[in-house]
């Protein structure tokens, strides 16, 4: 069960959509004072190096961020237009990388992390089950001195995911919390573990913000999950946006697979701006990010 490793993955298409629709809800999210609650369900690393091994100088971040990077932040010459949306994001990388070459990739925990307020008293709890990224994880947050704002724990996100909800009340009494689920669907009963949990989720805190990441692939299940979650949204009568990406790929020779072309990201209670801030976004992603055959992008929403 453990043979996954997001290290292989940091900074890939997938991980663009992912963060790049975290930071945007977020972003909304914080501009209200209450204390916010954030979980991880599934958290990896934290932070990966795009020079290491496992990335193999850029490896698949070199059709995501990488490839963003050389297009939207430019050594020299001018830079073709972005969106706010997108340089937010962009902006949040190149904050971990100051002297200007891209080398570090900050996972969900990071982003979360830099995004936090203290003022607000603002929380984050990460759940990751793999003993190597666990240890990492571990290591990379206690650099940060975050005291006890920031939590690592070595559970099952699933089942760890429960007893959070509903977050505890600020001193205004406000509850508020957003859950970033994203397991590496390594195992098939993932997928309805994911359905599963946020049903429950959304039964204990029905005002919480979910967003969940999902591959697109030819796999019932797979196909199945944001089908599934839209009807649990709408049965809840909660509001809930769909944006996939697919970056496509060039001719294959016979035989070669493409590997994982396409990604989505539901959210169920996202904030009004999102579906705007990424109608924008989304099309320039495809136009920079696009291979060829399959790319594209949508994007559904529907109000509570
Ligand atoms: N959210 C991370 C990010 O965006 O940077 C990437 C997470 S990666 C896709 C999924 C992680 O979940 C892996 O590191 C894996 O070891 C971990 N994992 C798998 N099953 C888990 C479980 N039941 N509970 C917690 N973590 C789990």
């Amino acid at each position: 069960m453990f043979s996954y490793r997001h290290a292989f993955h940091a900074g890939n298409h997938g991980d663009v959509l992912k963060h790049m629709v975290l930071i945007a809800t977020l972003r909304h999210l914080m501009l209200k004072p209450g204390t916010l609650t954030m979980v991880d369900t599934h958290a990896g690393a934290g932070l990966y190096r795009l020079d290491s091994d496992f990335t193999d100088k850029g490896g698949e971040a070199t059709h995501g961020v990488v490839r963003l990077f050389e297009v939207l932040r430019p050594a020299a010459g001018q830079a073709p237009e972005s969106t706010p949306v997108l340089d937010d994001y962009l902006d949040l990388v190149a904050g971990f990388n100051p002297d200007g070459a891209l080398r570090v990739y900050p996972g969900s925990p990071f982003v979360m992390q830099h995004l936090m307020r203290h003022d607000a008293r603002d929380r984050l709890k990460l759940f990751e089950l793999h003993p190597t990224d666990g240890k990492s994880l571990s290591s990379n947050v206690a650099q940060l001195e975050a005291g006890r704002s920031v939590v690592v724990v070595r559970q099952d996100g699933f089942e760890g995911l429960k007893p959070l909800l509903p977050p505890p009340a600020d001193a205004q009494g406000s509850r508020r919390a957003l859950v970033l689920m994203d397991p590496s669907y390594e195992l098939k009963s993932d997928y309805g573990k994911v359905s599963a949990c946020i049903q429950d989720a959304v039964k204990r805190f029905a005002t919480g913000t979910y967003v969940v990441w999902y591959p697109v692939i030819p796999r019932t299940e797979a196909h199945d999950l944001p089908r599934k979650l839209r009807g649990l949204a709408q049965r809840a009568g909660r509001g809930w946006l769909n944006a996939t990406l697919a970056i496509g790929h060039p001719p294959l020779a016979p035989n070669e697979r493409p590997g994982l072309t396409a990604s989505g990201m539901f959210v169920i209670n996202p904030p009004h701006t999102l579906a705007e801030g990424l109608k924008a976004s989304l099309p320039r992603l495809v136009d920079i990010l696009g291979r060829g055959r399959g790319q594209g992008h949508t994007l559904e929403h529907g109000s509570a």
